[in-house]
């Protein structure tokens, strides 16, 4: 196994068509290592362009919904009758073309061009570093405007390519075996600090089509969204609703909804704002199949058990077999993976259309569990797997650049002393569950 760490240095992609347009550019190429597995390109040729110079007051377009884009439009001065197509314009070139600055935005006016040069930016988050595994998985530390990093992680597939995507600067809901919630930084991403990891990714990727090729979601590099990376998305609802809406538009990135899954902790009372506006896919970080035992592992427990979070699940709309939802179960040696466990899991779960990703814990420096054996999972998975579910157990991706989920973490020394911290009040809950 091997990684690869480049640190990038600050400037800003724009995808190879645009380049044509003449924006003096200093060209520039990186070579990719070589992956084994991996169906994305071995080598990506990247154009490189300086630092862009500050906003300067100007104002974001990426990450605005249609109608708050079409007010910022109208405040600065485009006519009332003309906003709606130019907020069309602007978001097709955007998230379907891969824009980052106004002059290539060929259908529109000169004038025009420079009238939103000068009062807004096409701002995405920027990467300073970046992890290639020898498995293909591509993990990136993006910046984002104060400064703060976030994680998003690339993994390759056979039949799809997954980004994995932060909805916070780290997360306060301190599950007991999660990595990320051992971060003491937190803060909500922007709307555009969320959409921005899917264009940021498709940028490295090199995935932007020619203009009037629309790949299908099956064929593009990257076909699935899952909100699996730093903090609890349904703690930062609107902005991920917004960020999730744009992704799935049509004039947007146009992900269909079942190809985007929102994993939450169980913020139950939030499942029904999901279903109703939002409509994406739906993934409970379960994790245990008793209160006593969740409590210590997800926290939020205790103020939604198991029984709320079922009977919210339960009602979502439109769980069918062809749109389940997927339990996620981290599979913690001596800690929830009895076949007693898996029984009682399947008798939670009676009739709700559902499938149970079983997930070997990713261990990480200090932590306080250790995976369940790989027989005992296999068994675990067998008994879900004979009540009717599909039980996969999830390979573990990245793991030589601690890109699987749960790893996630922003490596700033200044996060080290509270990292500690955490460390040790992990340390004393898993104690006080070990028996004896
Ligand atoms: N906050 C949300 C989404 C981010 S976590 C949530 O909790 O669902 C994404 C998934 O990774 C969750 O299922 C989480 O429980 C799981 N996870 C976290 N740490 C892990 C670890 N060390 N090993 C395996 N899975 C982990
Ligand atoms: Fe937060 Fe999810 Fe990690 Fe829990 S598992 S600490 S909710 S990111």
């Amino acid at each position: 196994m091997f990684a690869v760490d480049e640190r990038i240095e600050p400037r800003i992609r724009i995808a190879g068509f645009q380049s044509t347009l003449g924006s003096g550019s200093t060209e520039s190429e990186e070579t990719m290592p070589k992956s084994n597995s991996s169906p994305i390109p071995a080598r990506a040729d990247v154009k490189t362009f300086p630092l862009a110079a500050p906003n300067r007051g100007r104002v974001n377009l990426v990450g605005m919904t249609r109608p708050t884009m079409r007010k910022a439009l109208v405040a600065k001065g485009t006519p009332e009758a003309k906003a709606k197509m130019r907020v069309a314009q602007i978001w097709q070139w955007i998230y379907q073309k891969g824009a980052r600055e106004f002059q290539c935005m060929t259908n529109l006016a000169k004038e025009y061009r420079n009238f939103l040069q000068e009062n807004f930016s096409i701002a995405v988050p920027e990467i300073t570093r970046r992890l290639v595994s020898s498995d293909g998985t591509r993990k990136y530390l993006l910046r984002i405007t104060d400064g703060n990093e976030i994680e998003t992680v690339y993994i390759p597939d056979v039949d799809r390519g997954t980004l994995c995507i932060s909805s916070q600067v780290g997360c306060t809901l301190n599950c007991s075996f999660c990595y990320t919630g051992t971060q003491p930084l937190v803060r909500n991403l922007a709307p555009a600090e969320i959409v921005g990891q899917i264009l940021v990714a498709r940028d490295d990727l090199d995935e932007w089509p020619e203009p009037g090729r629309h790949p299908k979601n099956e064929t593009r590099l990257v076909s699935n969204i899952v909100l699996m990376g730093m903090g609890e998305p349904l703690y930062n609802f609107d902005n991920v609703r917004d960020a999730v809406l744009i992704a799935m538009d049509n004039e947007g990135i146009s992900f269909s909804k079942r190809r985007i899954t929102l994993s939450t902790s169980g913020v139950a009372p939030m499942l029904a704002r999901v279903g109703e506006e939002i409509g994406c896919r739906l993934a409970i970080s379960l994790h245990a199949t008793t209160d006593n035992v969740r409590d210590k592992l997800v926290p939020i427990n205790r103020k939604w058990n198991i029984e709320a979070l079922m009977k919210a699940i339960r009602e979502y709309p439109e769980l069918s077999n062809s749109d389940r939802v997927t339990f996620e179960y981290v599979m913690i040696k001596g800690v929830n993976d009895s076949l007693d466990d898996a029984h009682r899991l399947v008798r939670m779960i009676r009739g709700i259309p559902s499938k149970v990703n079983l997930i070997p814990f990713n261990e990480w420096p200090g932590a306080p569990y250790e995976r369940s054996d790989p027989e005992q999972i296999r068994k675990f998975a067998h008994v879900v797997f004979r009540a009717g579910y599909a039980s996969p157990v999830r390979t573990p991706r990245g793991e030589d650049i601690m890109a699987a989920c749960g790893q996630l973490k922003s490596d700033s020394v200044k996060l080290r002393r509270s990292l500690r911290t955490a460390r040790e009040d992990r340390q004393a809950l898993a104690n006080s569950m070990r028996p004896n």
